[in-house]
């Protein structure tokens, strides 16, 4: 049996995937700002590391797996923490735990994304690539433009820096290389204690009810959470810096053409440059 973090393991598809855990006998170490065995507010900078040494402490220096889930929805007024937790929230946590990860034979890591990657248009790459850079003002100062719709733009934008995090370390000699799987799982709308808050504004709900699911209705964090243990368990031990789309088919409705990308021509010298890159990396793992 496994020691398994997981932020956000209060509520919606944190909560669900700590239960299916520790029912199959795993010990989980809750991470949340609220009812949690470690309680921290991740949007702070203060947060972040007190988060690390309570999971370190629990979990003797080693970690089986992680799920990191603990995130905001596009909610007006909330740009700032929006960022923060689901952008600082992830990659400071994963990056200070990945050395207790590459003690363990095989630990494998979700980070849930979110098809607003893939389905929220005019997106700007400053915001995203502001974000990789660690510089959370000029992100914020990326979406100011859009006045009060910054908040869904903020938050794709979180969710695409994320993604692109995870493949750009998932391939690498520190995580695939130490035997670390890192993948992420990208949700369309799942009833959550999230998703309801947003339903509860009137100008929100229209934009949730009105945005196209080809199955209809909303998916259950019961089903996100079984998607998650799967990726926690050894079926995914070939599942490498992959993002996972469950989400009633809307990014396949708005890019059906567009995904699988063939290179484009003008990627060949970047694509060049990895392959021969990839011995280096062999070398090192
Ligand atoms: P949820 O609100 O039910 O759970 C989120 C958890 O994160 C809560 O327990 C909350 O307390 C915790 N959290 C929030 N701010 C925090 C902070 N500052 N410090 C510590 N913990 C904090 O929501 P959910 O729907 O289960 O969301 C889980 C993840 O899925 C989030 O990252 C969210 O962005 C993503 N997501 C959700 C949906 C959806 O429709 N529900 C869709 C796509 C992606």
């Amino acid at each position: 049996m496994g020691i398994y973090v997981v932020s956000g393991s209060a509520s919606g598809m944190g909560l669900a995937a700590a239960e299916r855990l520790r029912v199959a006998g795993h010990v989980v170490i809750g991470v949340d700002i609220k009812d949690a065995d470690v309680v921290v507010d991740l949007s702070t900078q203060a947060g972040r590391p007190a988060a690390v040494d309570g999971v370190l402490q629990r979990c003797g220096g080693v970690l089986d797996g992680a799920v990191l889930a603990a995130g905001l929805g596009p909610i007006a007024g909330r740009d700032r923490q929006i960022a923060q937790v689901n952008y600082f929230g992830v990659v400071d946590l994963l990056s200070a735990l990945r050395p207790a990860l590459e003690r363990s034979e095989g630990a494998k890591v979700v980070v849930v994304s979110s098809n607003s990657t893939t389905t929220v248009p005019l997106v700007p790459e400053r915001a995203v690539r502001a974000l990789l850079d660690g510089d959370i003002e000029r992100a914020l100062r990326a979406v100011r433009v859009f006045g009060n719709r910054s908040a869904p733009m903020i938050y794709a934008a979180s969710k695409i820096a994320v993604s692109r995090w995870v493949r750009r370390h998932a391939v690498t000699a520190q995580w695939a290389g130490s035997g670390i799987r890192l993948n992420a799982l990208a949700p369309g709308a799942i009833m959550t204690p999230l998703l309801a808050e947003q339903l509860a504004n009137p100008a929100a709900a229209r934009a949730v009810s009105s945005f196209p699911v080809p199955t209809g209705g909303y998916g259950d964090a019961g089903q996100l959470a079984d998607w998650i243990v799967f990726m926690l368990s050894d079926a995914a031990d070939f599942l490498c810096g992959s993002v996972i789309f469950v989400d009633g088919g809307s990014d396949a409705y708005f890019r059906s053409d567009s995904w699988p990308a063939r290179p484009p021509v003008t990627m060949l010298p970047r694509y060049l440059w990895r392959l021969v890159g990839f011995r280096r990396f062999m070398r090192r793992s």
